[in-house]
């Protein structure tokens, strides 16, 4: 994410301090979601797990908060069996239990759900333009459970098939491109979207609503959007001219194409963070995506290039290699951080980065000089924890080391360093 740097995010998420079992992971998520955010705030899904067992067990732990589980049932080869389901509120999750024990191997485990969209700016949310409404998806750091029922924690890399049914004149985005499109009757579409690769449940991405695109621009294979609420389509050029330039720079850098299929960058109208990294849909805050070419500000060009390439350079630091657990946190944002001043500043010479840069640090120095300040590298045991150390810190702090350990090394070393 990129926050806002006045203050640092805190969240309230409740955490029972305990992580899922390990012997029973996912594999791939089929997850189909039917909203409409023009016609009310409940909406429902299915999730069918495939899931891998080390070893027999009796019952599935996953996390599921604020969702009403309406069916829960194990296909193992031929065999069904519907599961009990008893939440627990305390550790934010569902076990389902199953009367006969299901062998190690492979099991598909399919849960039917319901909910609403939330009105905090987290889960599955409701955002509104106007008289316009919408449907976005805040999930980092532990809200897709607030989303659909999930193994929310982000060493669980799976595969996702999404796909949703909405109304005709609803845009539908996910993490990748769609892949077909029917009918669902009354007005309504199933928009099926391309499996994506492994991903972290935090890196999902969803936005239902009237939206418009910029034309596409490209960096190498990759196609390249900007999208928004209607009537705001002047406001895109500069944004994808940074996409497209610093794309193409993070590629060189790390040596490794851009990993996703294709990259739109949303601009949210109600967002809390700056903008959030999702895999190959990157959210934003109007402010930070939108810029008026004939009265922005040189200070907002920079701020606004150094956000997007933020989100850009996760899509390798989080996304692509992904931190086991939110102890390392500074591995995804401190080097993010870093790398945007590296790229931009390789694009734009004469913006003269590096003093900006200086003002994060100074600003980081100054909480680190409080009682209640912390390592970069902070142990983690809750949820809350996690989004706690969403500030300066594990941001500026972080990235002033990074950018010392690579002037030490030397930027070759350094860079060979990263690539392996
Ligand atoms: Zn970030």
């Amino acid at each position: 994410m990129a926050v806002r740097k006045q203050a640092g995010k805190k969240g309230a998420a409740a955490g029972g301090g305990h992580r899922l079992a390990t012997d029973c992971v996912p594999v791939e998520y089929d997850l189909h979601v039917e909203v409409d955010p023009q016609d009310g705030d409940a909406y429902r899904g299915e999730v069918t797990l495939l899931l891998r067992l080390a070893q027999a067990r009796h019952s599935v732990e996953l996390h599921a908060d604020a969702l009403q589980i309406t069916s829960a049932r194990v296909e193992v080869g031929e065999r069904t069996q519907q599961g009990s389901v008893r939440l627990r509120p305390d550790r934010e999750t569902a076990v389902i239990s199953f009367r006969e024990a299901l062998p190690a191997g492979i099991a598909r485990l399919r849960i039917a759900f319901r909910s609403t969209l939330r009105s905090d700016l987290r889960g599955l949310y409701k955002a509104r333009s106007g008289e316009r409404r919408y449907a976005f998806t805040q999930l980092e750091a532990a809200d897709a459970r607030r989303f659909f029922p999930c193994f929310d924690e982000p060493a669980f890399k799976a595969r996702f098939r999404v796909a949703v049914t909405t109304a005709v004149t609803n845009t539908v985005l996910a993490n990748s491109p769609v892949g077909w499109e029917e009918s669902a009757g009354e007005g309504r579409k199933t928009v099926h979207f391309l499996p994506t690769p492994p991903l972290s449940t935090y890196l999902v991405a969803l936005a239902v609503g009237p939206l418009e695109s910029s034309p596409p621009t490209r960096c190498g294979t990759t196609e390249i959007r900007v999208w928004h609420v209607p009537g705001k389509g002047a406001l895109t050029a500069f944004s994808l001219e940074v996409a497209r330039e610093t794309l193409a720079r993070l590629e060189k850098y790390f040596d490794l194409p851009y990993p996703y299929a294709k990259l739109d960058l949303v601009a949210a109208p109600d967002f809390e963070a700056g903008a959030m990294e999702n895999a190959g849909a990157v959210f934003f805050r109007e402010t930070l995506l939108l810029v008026d070419p004939d009265t922005v500000t040189l200070g907002e060009k920079k701020r606004v290039g150094e956000v997007i390439c933020h989100e850009l350079a996760h899509m390798w630091y989080g996304d692509l290699v992904t931190m086991a657990w939110w102890d390392d946190l500074w591995l995804n944002e401190a080097f993010a951080t870093w790398m945007a001043f590296q790229i931009v500043d390789d694009w734009k010479p004469e913006w003269k980065m590096w003093q900006e840069f200086e003002k994060g640090r100074s600003a980081a120095l100054s909480l680190d000089a409080l009682a209640s300040t912390h390592p970069i590298y902070t142990t983690v045991s809750t949820p809350a924890e996690a989004t706690a150390n969403f500030d300066l810190i594990t941001y500026e702090k972080g990235a002033a080391v990074v950018r010392m350990l690579e002037r030490y090394l030397g930027p070759k070393p350094f860079r060979a360093g990263v690539r392996a």
